[in-house]
Formats: structure tokens, sequence, C-alpha cells
């Protein structure tokens, strides 16, 4: 692959083209009447949030979601059109900012729905929201036994345009799913509840990327995925769409290669003491850039083949032994998350060194390593 290296040698790799090819199959394997929204917060968890929107609007995208107004606005200044659900709640000066955005603000409680109501009578413009129903999750929402107290006085705030009401999963991807199950009957009471009262709302939803894939009678009109299209399965059990891959790599060079002798000590701590001569080489890549810091533990990929950390890693570099590749030289590409040769690295793979989740792998790599985008 030629590629015009960034201005550092460590960066985070975008496939656009595996990208493109995972929406692909997630919309081959989606229901062809099931809309989704793309859920691009965080910087889509890392990936360059106006790429990632962009491909899902070729893809069908119906809806975009994000968690603050700042991650809206980027939407807005890259010419993503779509309607975007803003997540959490929303502070007054926020709320405002959803009529000059064109945003779509959760309403949690009925404290939220009349402050809504009161901007837009003085604003003169009715606005679109969507109803987050509590079920189990403990965060965001009305809680679902009292959601009907909200919709008994919905007449007087007639310039809301409730479009949507949504739920959200604690445990969608693992293997025991009684508890999704006890959260999808809350909701669905309230949805009964709304269906008596011959109250329409068009866009009702409650699946994440886990959802989607192993609850099917949750997926209502529509899903909401960040993840999946990503290439990174939300957990090691939940159902697999084949095709799909990992959008994002971390590369770096080696910076430096050198001799070592029996004896001689490795890093901080003085963890790592050679028990033999040998040949190590230093990445410029460390804790500071959102790798684990670890001590002898973990590996990289150069020239296809396994290079061990050597030593406790620091903010800015990390050591491996190339004692079993000889061939490695100066500048030589190393993959610390990805793909090489036949050999691979999965964000679950560092989240097992980190003790963390894949999703905090994804977006804890930190914006001092510039992204490069490829394909
Ligand atoms: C982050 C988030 C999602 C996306 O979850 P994935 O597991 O990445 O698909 C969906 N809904 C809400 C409310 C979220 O906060």
């Amino acid at each position: 692959m030629d590629k015009q290296l960034p201005r550092r040698s460590a960066w985070v790799e975008i496939d656009n083209s595996i990208l493109k090819n995972n929406f692909k199959y997630f919309g081959q394997d989606r229901p062809e009447l099931l809309n989704f929204l793309s859920v691009v917060k965080d910087d889509a968890y890392g990936h360059g949030a106006t790429s990632v929107a962009k491909v899902a609007t070729s893809h069908g995208a119906r809806y975009f979601g994000v968690t603050n107004i700042t991650e809206a606005e980027e939407l807005r200044k890259a010419g993503i059109k779509r309607p975007i659900l803003m997540f959490g709640a929303l502070r007054q000066e926020e709320r405002e900012l959803c009529w000059e955005l064109n945003l779509t603000p959760t309403i949690h409680s009925s404290a939220d729905i009349i402050e809504f109501q009161k901007v837009a009578i003085r604003r003169q413009k009715q606005i679109k929201v969507h109803v987050e129903v509590e079920t189990g999750m403990g965060r965001y929402g009305i809680r679902w036994d009292k959601a009907a107290d909200l919709f008994k006085n919905f007449e007087a705030f007639d310039e809301i345009a409730i479009e949507g009401i949504y739920t959200h999963f604690a445990m969608s991807d693992e293997q025991d799913k009684s508890f999704a199950m006890e959260q999808l009957s809350r909701f669905k009471s309230v949805l009964n509840y709304l269906e008596e009262q011959e109250f329409e709302i068009p866009l009702k939803h409650s699946c994440n990327s886990g959802g989607f894939l192993d609850i099917p009678p949750a997926h209502f009109d529509m899903v909401r995925v960040g993840i999946l299209p990503l290439g990174v399965f939300p957990s090691k059990v939940c159902r697999r769409i084949s095709g799909i891959k990992p959008v994002m790599s971390v590369r770096a060079q080696l910076a430096i290669v050198r001799e070592i002798k029996k004896g001689d000590n490795v890093g901080y701590g003085l963890r790592f003491t050679a028990p033999q001569n040998m040949r190590i080489g230093v990445i410029p890549l460390g804790y500071g850039d959102g790798y684990p810091r670890v001590r002898n533990s973990g590996h990289v990929l150069i020239h296809g083949k396994e290079a061990y950390i050597i030593g406790g890693n620091a903010m800015d570099t990390t050591i491996v032994s190339l004692d079993n590749i000889p061939e490695a030289e100066q500048w030589d590409e190393i993959t610390l998350m990805g793909h090489q040769g036949n050999k691979s690295i999965s964000a679950h793979d560092i989240a097992k060194l980190k003790g963390t989740v894949s999703y905090e792998v994804l977006t804890g790599w930190r914006a001092r390593l510039p992204r490069l985008f490829v394909n």
C-alpha cells in the first residue's frame, strides 16, 4: 500500500474502503424496512465523525446520534443535513442551540418538556423531540412506570412534536438476555399505553449494536449502531456478520534498532534485564498515545511476526525484542492494532491488556496520534 505518511512516525489508520464494505454488509443483513441511526459520538469512537457520517449517509442512515452540542455542530459544519438526535440532558443555553442547529433533543422528564415548550413558544417554531424511557440502565429518561404522566399532560404542549420514543439496553450483547428481556417488556408496557391512548409516535427504537445483532424482537422502527459498522463486534458472544472487519488500525515505525548486552536494562523501573545479548526496537508510541501501560506483556507485529514488549513502556515509547525478527530495520512499519501479514491484534486483545472493553480502546487513542485516512 502506497501511503503518504503523517508528520509523525506513529498514527491511527482509518480504512475507508473497509468502512464502506461494513455499511454494505450491515445493510444486507438489516431487514429492509428497518431504519438506522448512525451513532457518531466521540468522533465516531475516534474514527472521524464527519467521514463516518458521510459514508453512513450514502448507505441510507436515517438519523445521526451524538451526546453534545459541539459534536452536533461539527456535523452541521461539515454539511450533514440529516436529523441529529441528542443523547443526554441539555442545559438551557444548549436547548436554544437545538433550534439554531436543527437538532432533535431527548426529553427525560415532564419538567424537560415544559422548558422546551417555553423556548418553542418564544421562538414561534415547533421542535421535534424523542422521549427516552428509563427501563433499567438507571441513567437517562423517564422511568417506565412514570412515563404515562408525561403523556397525560401532552395536549398542553402543542409546540412539541414527539417524533420518537426510545430506551437503552444495559446488557444486550451478552449470552444472558434475561435483563434485556425485562427492559424490553418495561418499554413495551409504555408503548401499549400509548397505543391504547391512540398516541402515534413514528420512530420507536431500543437497540444498540448488540441489540440489533441479537434481539430482533426489539428492533421496532430503527436501530442505533455505533461500534458495528466500525468493524468491531460489541462482545465475544454476539452474532457475527461475515465480511465485517475493523476499520481502525494503529501503526508506527521502528525509531531505533539497537543491540544490547546480557545484563543490560530496558525502560523505567528496570523491569527488564537482558538474559543474553539481544536486538531490540524502540517504538515511538506509549501510554500517552492511548496504548496500555504495560510491563513485559503484550506484543506488536513487525514483518508479520510477533515482537514481544519488554520492560515497562513510557508515555512516548514502547520497547520490543527483535530476537525472532532479524530482518527488522529502522523505520520498518509496526502494527500495534490491526492486521499485518496473516496475523492481527484486535481491539479486544488490547482491551485485555488494559483490563477494559474494546469501546474504551477505540476511543482511547489520543488526538496526538494523527489520523491517516487510506483507500
Ligand atoms: C452509544 C450509544 C449507542 C451505540 O452503541 P453501540 O454499542 O456502539 O452500537 C446507542 N444508543 C445510545 C443511547 C448510545 O449512547
